[in-house]
């Protein structure tokens, strides 16, 4: 959740205490009490008109802003539906996948070991959901798919989901946290929204069955000024542009959503509920949960299918789903993996490496008339995985795979 930055607030009991304390101290003749109470509330005052300023100045805080990339376009022949469907899954991992992050040990994004901390922190809170997805921090740059830098720019942002290994170059951040969390209100807030779009979770307050009708000149000021100083074009694309129905997680909306920004009052025109200002509550909310658990469920190894040469097997998935194989080859020799049926699908084959998984090679059809097909050389003695998910059937029939 994106809470703003708390506007000063001097509560009237510290007032009292304060007068308490300064009565106490006080010199023991009359005039003496009432010149020293006077010079305190005359202190008091003044620290009060300096808070009040400060509340006055209406800091919103510092926001999430995630870098641009440009929309995927489809074939003609591909239907909405169908392009519905991919947008709603493509920028997902295959779940199973183990991410392996990276913090940079120097240079100007190194980070302290505080800051570290909440990013670990928040890989652990998705992880503690009980998901299908692994995290590790590894040090070695090459093998990790994230990237994580804390470059005080004040910019914090991730490439969405699967962007993170297709966009950026192989030594460039994946993400950012630019400010300094121990002073963030939201603590460790920040980091799990960030992880948020790095497992592929865009936001939530763009999510267009929201319905938000936005003062676009009141949002355009607000994030235009300190402390972001966003262009228009940023602001647009962070809070005002409305993703397709398509790149959304569903029909509900959920203000609620560690996903969702705060907004001070005066942005949000309709829902007027929301005009005086939305305050998503802290840490994940209760559809986060579900939604993360719904493309990432957890694995179990025991309930994997075997997929042996020349037998073919349905997948009978429904959209968003995987099936996940243990591939048996029964020579050394070169094999061809395939799925079948007019279906969308993303494959990927891993080998077990020292006792873990590591992605061998794979491919996705979403969007084009092919299927996805991946050619390895396989070793009968080696363990091998292989996860499939299903974008859509776009036309009648099921999907089937086959290695041979
Ligand atoms: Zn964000």
């Amino acid at each position: 959740m994106f809470a703003s930055l708390n506007e000063g607030t001097v509560a009237p009991t510290l007032f009292h205490n304060q007068i308490h304390t300064a009565m106490a101290k006080t010199p023991k003749t009359l005039s003496a009490q009432v010149q020293a109470l006077t010079q305190r509330l005359e202190k008091l005052e003044a620290s009060l008109g300096k808070k009040r300023s400060v509340r006055n100045h209406k800091d919103p805080g510092h926001f999430c802003s995630m870098p641009e990339i440009p929309a995927r376009q489809f074939d003609h022949d591909v239907s909405p539906h169908r392009e519905h469907l991919i947008r709603l899954i493509d920028k997902k991992w295959v779940n199973g996948t183990k991410i392996r992050y990276y913090f940079f040990p120097n240079g100007p994004f190194m980070g302290d070991n505080t800051h570290r901390d909440f990013v670990r922190e928040a890989f652990k809170i998705w992880k503690d959901v009980g998901i299908g997805l692994q995290f590790e921090e590894i040090s070695d740059i090459e093998e990790a798919e994230v990237r994580i830098g804390f470059l005080r720019d004040g910019r914090s942002w991730s490439y969405l989901g699967r962007d993170v290994i297709d966009i950026p170059g192989q030594f460039e951040r994946t993400m950012n946290l630019g400010w300094d969390l121990n002073q963030d209100p939201r603590g460790v807030d920040t980091a799990v929204h960030e992880v948020g779009h790095t497992l592929g979770f865009p936001h939530e307050h763009q999510n267009p069955f929201a319905g938000i009708i936005w003062n676009e000149n009141a949002v355009y000021d607000y994030f235009g000024g300190p402390p972001n100083n966003w262009s228009q074009e940023t602001t647009f694309h962070n809070v005002l542009r409305k993703l397709a129905p398509d790149e959304s997680e569903g029909s509900a909306w959920d203000p609620d959503s560690i996903m969702h920004y705060s907004f001070a009052s005066g942005l949000i025109i309709s829902p007027e509920q929301y005009a005086a200002g939305l305050q998503p509550a802290l840490g994940l909310s209760e559809i986060d949960r579900q939604e993360v658990k719904r493309f990432y469920p957890k694995l179990k190894e025991s309930q994997y299918e075997t997929l042996t040469p020349f037998h073919f097997d349905m997948l009978s998935l429904l959209p968003a789903e995987q099936k996940n194989y243990l591939v048996q080859p029964d020579a050394t020799r070169t094999y061809t993996l395939q799925t079948f049926g007019n279906s969308d699908t993303v494959m990927v084959l891993f080998e077990e490496v020292n006792g873990e998984l590591k992605f061998l090679q794979g491919d996705d059809d979403s969007g084009t008339r092919l299927n996805s097909k991946i050619s390895v050389r396989l070793y009968p003695w080696r363990k091998y995985v292989l996860r499939i998910r299903l974008y859509s059937n776009y036309s009648s029939g099921d999907t089937g795979v086959m290695m041979w």
